[in-house]
């Protein structure tokens, strides 16, 4: 690979695009080029970017015409031109959400792999299409690059089957009805720099909780996937930014047959309306409720912590105790006092904060004696996609797990 030649991750979304530069610079490590996005596509485009330490490349409105995954994809192939002169990209990776039962592992697209990925958009409406629509995108406008799908779900293959079954009749089930689990790019990068940043628990047992406008739980075992707080959908679990969580099914019929609700009012109501939101009536962002005196704002974070220590116990029930705690992603890598009060509704498993380490952001927040050591470790799934990439396309080794980024 030479100075050249890079890798694009992308992360493509209902309105907009992300993406991410990288290069493999010497002993294999990764390093980041660029990073951005084109958001509010289909309303009022903007493109930004950054480069690998954090510095603004780029930040403008775009024309209107940039209004879809293609269009997208032709503005940041033109801008990637300018940009880096000379540049070949050697492979692209994808951040798909749905893998499906099947795909236990990323995989090189082929017509046959993304025919089995269509064949999942029921499952995941409102993300697989996006997700698909990038990868017909970049095999329309760099002809010949050969792509990756990384999977949010991949992670949690593996499962004991109690652990995965929805208990529904079997017709049901067999139109694809299990537990399946999200967010599994960010928990399996965590677990592989677990050994070099916590090597005292990366053997045994952790509840990894990533925290940001989605949240959930991750237990893992020896570094693999147990269980998980999210199910079927990315609707379960914890409390999110506008997510319910874990929500009696009573609820929707209700919404449905009590209500009169459309089937589109009720999926706005549980992926837009709900969670952190629908509590305070406020906002989503954790920032203002924390900011905020109202009782709505507080009873909000509350509920967010409740529903976190709640769900923590449940895991450590299935992994019989933990060893170690981890927090990611925006909340869980920022907020020293929603750390502090979900370890603090732990203390009952051994976990005992240390005020001064969880203030100054860790990495380790427990205290020397904690019988459970809690960590903050930042999560990043860009780059554990582009080592899929390069590994699935035979551009590193693999053996480096170095992050310069
Ligand atoms: P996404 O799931 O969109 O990738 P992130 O992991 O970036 O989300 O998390 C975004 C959320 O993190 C924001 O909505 C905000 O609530 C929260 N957040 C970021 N910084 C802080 C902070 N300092 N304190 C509390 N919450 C924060």
């Amino acid at each position: 690979m030479d100075d050249h030649s890079v890798v694009l991750v992308l992360n493509a979304g209902s309105s907009s695009l992300k993406f991410c530069v990288y290069w493999i610079a010497e002993a294999e490590a990764w390093r980041l080029e660029a990073r951005g996005q084109i958001e509010g596509l289909g309303t009022s485009p903007r493109f930004s970017a950054k480069d690998g330490g954090g510095a603004t490349l780029d930040n403008q409105q775009l024309d209107a015409s940039v209004r879809d995954a293609r269009s997208a994809l032709d503005f940041l192939a033109g801008w990637l031109r300018g940009r880096f002169h000379g540049t070949r990209v050697l492979g692209v990776g994808h951040r798909v959400v749905h893998g499906g039962a099947a795909y236990a592992a990323p995989v090189v697209i082929t017509p046959k792999a993304l025919e089995d990925l269509r064949a999942l958009v029921p499952l995941a409406p409102l993300h697989q299409p996006y997700n698909l629509a990038a990868i017909d995108a970049v095999s329309e406008r760099l002809h010949g690059v050969p792509q990756v799908a990384c999977f949010d779900t991949s992670f949690h293959r593996g499962h004991q089957a109690v652990a995965d079954v929805i208990p529904l009749p079997p017709d049901i089930r067999r139109s694809g009805v299990q537990r399946y689990g999200f967010h599994g790019l960010s928990y399996e990068y965590i677990a592989s720099v677990l050994p070099q940043v916590a090597p005292e628990i990366a053997t045994g047992r952790v509840i990894v909780a990533h925290l940001g406008s989605g949240a959930s739980l991750c237990g893992l075992r020896n570094g693999r996937s147990v269980d998980s707080s999210f199910g079927f959908t990315a609707l379960d679990g914890l409390c999110m930014g506008t997510r319910p969580g874990a929500l009696d099914p009573g609820v929707v019929l209700y919404l449905f047959q009590g209500l009169g609700l459309s089937v589109k009012e009720v999926e706005t109501v549980l992926y837009k309306k709900s969670g952190l939101l629908g509590i305070s009536g406020i906002s989503n962002d954790m920032r203002d409720l924390l900011k905020s005196d109202d009782p709505g704002a507080r009873l909000a974070v509350d509920y967010f912590v409740y529903r976190a220590a709640k769900e923590i116990g449940a895991l450590a029930a299935v992994l019989s105790g933990i060893d170690g705690l981890v927090f990611t992603a925006g909340i869980g890598e920022n907020s020293a006092e929603i750390r502090r009060r979900i370890c603090e509704a732990s203390s009952w498993l051994g976990v005992d904060l240390d005020g001064k380490a969880n203030a100054q952001n860790g990495p380790r927040l427990s205290t020397p004696q904690s019988r459970v050591s809690a960590w903050v470790i930042p999560t990043n799934e860009e780059l554990m996609i582009a080592r899929h990439t390069g590994l699935l396309l035979g551009l590193t080794s693999g053996k480096s797990v170095a992050a310069r980024t």
